[in-house]
């Protein structure tokens, strides 16, 4: 049993979508970044390298690497996913924390965990996706940007 931990931040922009979780989010504004900016999936493939100490997700798919301008994460999580089968893992569990003070991620949850087991050949109840305000507090609470958390479990 292996345990792993990832964390990622994007900022807010006007004219960017807002993707979470695999999921486009109704919003005005959305995340900046060289890919999607899906600060979720970020964080879970961070946590995945991590657990099977593969080093982070800037060193398998550089922000300075035109081929990722604009990429779905989707991508990326499939990508992870593969380097980890390769190394003999298997992942147990995920679970993920994102804080945004808004919109509200409520309605999205049960879309994200459906999309994100699909694409790691999970079941949707080994992926836990929880949303937290910050009280307005920091970063997030300002609105200037979302923080995700991502912890997992893998066996091999
Ligand atoms: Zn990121």
């Amino acid at each position: 049993m292996r345990i792993g931990f990832g964390y990622d931040v994007h900022r807010f922009a006007e004219g960017c979508e807002l993707w979470l979780g695999g999921i486009k989010i109704a919003h005005h504004k959305g995340l900046l970044g060289h890919s999607d900016a899906d600060v979720v999936i970020h964080a879970i493939c961070d946590a995945l390298l991590g657990a099977a100490a593969l080093g982070d997700i800037g060193k398998h798919f550089p922000d300075t690497d035109p081929k990722y301008k604009g990429i779905d994460s989707k991508i990326l999580l499939a990508k992870t996913r593969d380097l980890l089968s390769e190394a003999g893992f298997t992942i147990q569990n995920i679970d993920t924390t994102i804080a945004i003070q808004v919109p509200k991620i409520a309605p999205y949850i049960e879309l994200m965990r459906v999309t994100l087991s699909g694409l790691l050949t999970l079941d949707p109840g080994q992926v836990s996706v929880k949303a937290t305000t910050t009280e307005k507090l920091g970063f997030e609470g300002r609105e200037e940007g979302v923080s995700a958390y991502a912890v997992v479990l893998l066996e091999g």
